[in-house]
């Protein structure tokens, strides 16, 4: 099957799934006022791939269909670049304020898929045959995939007992007669409520002992047993003057609960195999990955830097103060810029020639972004101060008795009239200052792994020779 369309997409969320939100069980996605907005921003993702083919679409290796390029193993560094053009547009139709727009899940399974001989070792040829047929299903059904790879801790003090784990993070109970019975819980799984499938696949190492808890697998959201339990709703009515993002892209994030899920036994990519399931994500996931979540943080910061400078400049503010910040924005989406850009030019081939970005400079930007972004919504509150609380609403504006008023009181600089500066106002608190903006902030700080620990794992991939000789030579 071609990409898919918007309207195929919401046709697909009609199918039963068992989500739960602000206190009662949702049946119907598309046209509920929490989940409508970001329900109809994802169908315009969709519809955006096909209005722009040719950025976003490339032929599928079997069908000979066109499908998005996230979905195609890249095998060479020019496909690598192509498909950057394309996760730019996607990431640019949200400012990347959607995260996990379904390019980031189409991304891994390629990629896992391009690694296809790192998962086929130690006896799970069977695994990886399964994945690699999941692979193809996903990309020609071209379905909107989530994932939930984290599991739940209750005691952070590491001195759990294994046996309250069991009963948290999700395993397997038994071998059924078609495949395997699961049974736990997972945090969190961003986009749940508008996904067709959930994936569950490796996240970090586990120690010998603990085979029941290693698995990877996908299953349909519509299985029994799947219940998604999502966070409060951030979602505003649409308006986009009032609140030009809340409005649109709440994409969720839902806790996962496996309440007795079977899953098939094609379904399984990973089952209790130890060697395989501590070294999948060691490899090409990574930078394969962060192509996707760079892209997108720099299409953000890219934003945020010229929204910075157009709220100075609706105010005139050429204050000291507000240009240190602003450059201060430059640099971070400047150095997101380049190191996007180095990690492209030096791409790497890996076995059976899948390429990736080169990881390095992707992995230093991974570690500053979670400690840029809440600077960067910091500086724009700064900047904004008490203009983004005395920024009307759309219907003030059309309001007989107050329109000459916020005319004659509420006007920027210049020119720049009361509807002007209260539009942008209005923009950027609703980008750092809403319950939404608030939890785009948690999510730059955690969606892929905290700064803190980013900051020591880092230590054990970086190049080391080049440094250590600096040194040496004094030694
Ligand atoms: C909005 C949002 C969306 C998400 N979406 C998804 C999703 O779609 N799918 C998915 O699988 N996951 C998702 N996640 C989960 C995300 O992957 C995890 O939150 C992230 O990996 C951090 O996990 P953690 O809480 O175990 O962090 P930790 O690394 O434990 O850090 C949390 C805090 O613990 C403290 N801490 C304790 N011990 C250490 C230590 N040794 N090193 C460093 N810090 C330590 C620090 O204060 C740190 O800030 C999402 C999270 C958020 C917030």
């Amino acid at each position: 099957m071609p990409a898919r369309s918007g309207k195929a997409f919401l046709e697909g969320l009609s199918a039963p799934r068992n989500i739960w939100m602000n206190g009662e069980r949702v049946s119907d996605i598309v046209d509920h006022p929490a989940l409508s907005g970001a329900a109809h921003s994802i169908a315009e993702v969709y519809d955006l791939q096909l209005k722009y083919s040719d950025v976003c679409l490339g032929t599928d290796p079997d069908t000979k269909d066109n499908i998005n390029l996230a979905h195609i193993i890249p095998r060479s560094k020019g496909a690598l670049l192509n498909r950057h053009k394309c996760l730019e547009k996607i990431a640019q139709f949200s400012v990347g304020l959607m995260g996990r727009t379904p390019d980031y899940l189409n991304l891994t399974f390629a990629g896992f898929s391009g690694d296809r001989s790192t998962w086929a070792t130690h006896g799970n040829e069977e695994g990886a045959e399964n994945l690699a047929a999941y692979q193809r299903q996903l990309s020609h059904a071209d379905w909107a995939l989530t994932h939930a790879i984290v599991s739940p801790s209750s005691d952070k003090s590491g001195l759990d007992p294994r046996h309250k784990a069991e009963h948290v993070a999700v395993h397997k109970v038994e071998d059924t007669e078609n495949g395997i019975l699961i049974r736990g819980s997972k945090a969190l799984a961003t986009l749940a409520p508008f996904a067709d499938e959930i994936s569950v696949y490796p996240r970090t190492p586990m120690p010998i002992g603990t085979e029941d808890f290693m698995l990877a697998f996908a299953v349909p959201i519509s299985t029994p047993g799947l219940k998604f339990l999502c966070r409060d709703s951030m979602s505003m009515e649409r308006n986009d003057f009032d609140h030009p993002f809340s409005g649109r892209f709440d994409e969720q994030d839902a806790f996962v609960i496996f309440d007795d899920v079977e899953v098939p036994r094609e379904r399984v990519f990973i089952d209790g195999n130890i060697d395989v399931y501590n070294s999948v994500m060691t490899k090409t996931w990574m930078p394969n990955i962060m192509q996707q979540t760079m892209i997108r943080a720099q299409v953000k910061l890219s934003f945020a830097w010229a929204l910075g400078r157009r709220m100075a400049k609706v105010l005139n503010d050429n204050s000291e103060a507000t240009q240190k910040m602003l450059g201060e924005i430059w640099c971070y989406a400047e150095f997101a810029r380049s190191a996007i850009a180095n990690s492209e030019t030096e791409a790497v081939a890996h076995r059976d020639n899948f390429w990736t970005p080169s990881a390095q400079p992707l992995y230093a930007l991974r570690c500053m972004l979670p400690f840029w972004f809440p600077k960067v919504s910091e500086y724009l509150k700064l900047i904004g101060s008490h203009y983004m609380f005395s920024a009307p609403r759309a219907a003030n504006m059309k309001d007989p008795e107050m329109k000459h008023l916020i005319d004659l009181y509420l006007g920027g600089a210049a020119d720049v009239t009361a509807e002007d500066r209260a539009q942008v106002f209005r923009l950027s608190w609703d980008f750092v200052g809403t319950e939404m903006a608030g939890r785009n902030e948690q999510y730059e700080r955690f969606y892929l792994g905290s700064g803190s620990r980013n900051l020591q794992n880092v230590l054990r991939v970086a190049k080391t020779a080049e440094s250590d000789g600096l040194v040496d030579q004094f030694l």
